[in-house]
């Protein structure tokens, strides 16, 4: 590299400022720890974010988290909507296993968001750290050109041309991250041949704060509360069935969605312009590398019918900000083998059992075959008499930090 081009020093380069790579500057500086964000979008996009249809359902731990970090204050009670509970369905079934939390707690199973809020509180509570302790550059409208880690540091060369040099290079930058792959991390990726639909739909009838979650034969469907006569739709098909779904005039796209809830909420109307995701789950083989870490979904993708892909990133940020905050404490090196092993090791183990579990949840429910449907019918049932395991689930999404 050049010596003569002029370099930025920084404690941490991140790379990606979506919520979890805001959140992880927001945790670093509050230890007193610098960083530069790299994103190829606009800060103007981040200030004021377009909507992306998502509903994040979020756990205790994770709003614990949001609120050390001075994010959920900025998230409006209005802006929150309080699921009570969830119902399960399968088939054409009336049968349902309810998940709820237990009757000596009067607390609600989750709260959900949508994604575009939790962005801009997220770019809202970035602290404004001193020029010597915990500062937050920005590089926006720019991506990484080449890096290069050697003993003390990274050196780092973005698009424009301009040099950093940081003791960290963390990659935050999605599920699809190419900053994953410039570091030669290979990473599990399961395309799971279906799209995802979300959109706010209105309906006839109240939700009752309650989320269903219908697993039709060749369709997923859920329906997550926002206000009392709104709910947001979530709808799973092949891509050529999400096609002709998109395809639809308003009248049409309502009546079918009416029908494949078979009117259990009355008529409904969407509000809302829908949103299409492929579905792709993705696990990374490590965590971390020379001077090098992952977070959010550049580790771990989930595929969102559990709906912890952002919790488990909260998590994990807080997990490696902590880490990185006690060695500077102590004056020891913020990226050294021993401090990103633990980091890796803790969050495999804090995210290896979900996102097999949720791998094996959608192949049984994605297979419409004799077989399946049976032994999904008695999961349910199972669950459904199973108090303890219900109550299991249901204390894991309301569960604490601490
Ligand atoms: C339909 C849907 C519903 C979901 N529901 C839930 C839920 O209920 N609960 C839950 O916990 N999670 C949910 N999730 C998951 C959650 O949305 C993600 O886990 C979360 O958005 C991950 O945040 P991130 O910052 O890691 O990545 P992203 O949000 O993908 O942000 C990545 C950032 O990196 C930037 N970037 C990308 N490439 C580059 C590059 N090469 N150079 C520079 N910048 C780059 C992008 O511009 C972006 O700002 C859902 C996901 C989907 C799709």
């Amino acid at each position: 590299m050049d010596d003569s081009i002029s370099v930025t020093q920084v404690d941490v380069a991140i790379v990606g400022a979506g919520p979890i790579g805001l959140c992880f500057a927001n945790a670093l500086s509050r230890h007193g720890v610098s960083s530069v964000l790299i994103d190829r979008q606009s800060r103007s996009a981040m200030v004021e974010p377009a909507s992306d249809g998502r509903e994040i359902a979020l756990t205790r731990a994770a709003q614990q988290i949001l609120d050390k970090l001075g994010v959920w204050s900025r998230v409006e009670p209005a802006e929150r909507a309080r699921m009570r509970a969830a119902k399960v369905f399968d088939g054409q079934s009336l049968f349902a296993m309810e998940i709820a939390p237990g009757a000596s707690r009067n607390e609600p199973l989750g709260c959900l968001v949508p994604n575009q809020v939790i962005r801009r509180a997220a770019y809202a509570a970035l602290p404004a750290g001193s020029m010597d302790a915990g500062e937050i550059l920005w590089r926006d409208e720019q991506q990484i050109k080449r890096f290069e880690a050697n003993d003390a540091e990274v050196d780092i060369t973005l698009a424009g041309g301009e040099r950093l040099q940081a003791s960290l290079l963390v990659a935050a930058d999605s599920r699809f991250s190419t900053t994953r792959r410039a570091m030669g991390i290979p990473a599990h990726t399961y395309q799971h041949g279906q799209h995802m639909l979300v959109c706010r739909m209105h309906h006839e009838e109240p939700h009752d704060q309650t989320a269903w979650e219908w697993f039709g034969y060749g369709q997923t469907l859920a329906l997550l509360p926002v206000d009392t006569h709104c709910s947001s739709l979530v709808l799973t098909l092949s891509p050529a069935e999400m096609e002709k779904q998109l395809s639809l005039s308003d009248e049409d796209f309502d009546a079918d969605i009416t029908r494949r809830f078979g009117g259990r909420l009355g008529a409904m109307r969407r509000v809302a312009a829908p949103h299409r995701y492929p579905l792709v789950s993705v696990y990374a083989e490590r965590f971390v590398g020379h001077r090098q870490a992952l977070i959010g979904d550049a580790a771990v993708g989930m595929h969102p019918v559990t709906a912890h892909g952002f919790n488990l990133g909260l998590q994990g940020l807080s997990r490696l900000a902590d880490l990185i905050g006690e060695a500077r404490a102590r004056g020891q090196d913020i990226a050294s083998p021993t401090l990103l092993a633990r980091y890796q090791r803790e969050q495999r183990l804090a995210t290896a059992p979900l996102f097999a579990a949720t791998l094996a949840i959608v192949g049984l429910y994605t297979d419409d075959r004799t077989p399946a449907r049976w032994l999904r019918k008695a999961v349910l049932r199972a669950g459904e008499v199973a108090w303890p395991a219900r109550r299991l689930i249901a204390s894991h999404l309301t569960r604490s930090i601490g």
